[in-house]
């Protein structure tokens, strides 16, 4: 497999970061995530004019990647237009967190500052698809094995 330098993916994420659809806040984020079989998905936010209905470009990337089949994933990039790197929201931390541990990669658009921590990191104490098992374990429930996958 080819390595992917965190450079790379920041440079794939700035390539989303200009698809953003940002029409409200004016606030664009690209996102770039990489698959453990080196493929490449992007994804930026994209806001609503029902403004509940916006999706931040972490999910969108995350979304993408499921609907193409990928499912294991090395490491994600996020930039914005800031002078500094800003740190995924909530719902993106529990949306990536999902999908075990992997890097996470801050960059922004115009400057060098970049920070990589990784989705544990993100959010400690995390609740993940392990306490629903625990659960199936302990009370004979069904809940995580709807699908052979
Ligand atoms: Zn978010």
């Amino acid at each position: 497999m080819v390595e992917v330098t965190n450079e790379q993916l920041l440079e794939q994420a700035r390539i989303a970061w200009s698809r953003a659809y940002a029409k409200y806040s004016k606030y664009k984020v690209g996102a770039a995530i990489l698959t453990k079989d080196g493929k490449i998905i992007l994804g930026c936010n994209i806001e609503n004019a029902s403004y509940g209905g916006t999706i931040c470009a972490e999910r969108s990337a995350i979304c993408s990647a499921i609907s193409q089949g990928y499912r294991d994933f090395e490491a994600i990039a996020v930039v914005v237009d800031a002078g500094h790197v800003a740190s995924p929201c909530g719902i993106c931390r529990q949306f990536l967190v999902e999908f075990g541990n992997y890097k996470v990669i801050l960059g922004t658009v115009k400057t060098n500052d970049v920070n990589v921590t990784s989705t544990y990191d993100l959010l400690p104490y995390a609740f993940t698809p392990k306490n629903l098992e625990e659960f199936d374990h302990v009370n004979g429930h069904n809940t995580t094995h709807i699908e052979s996958a």
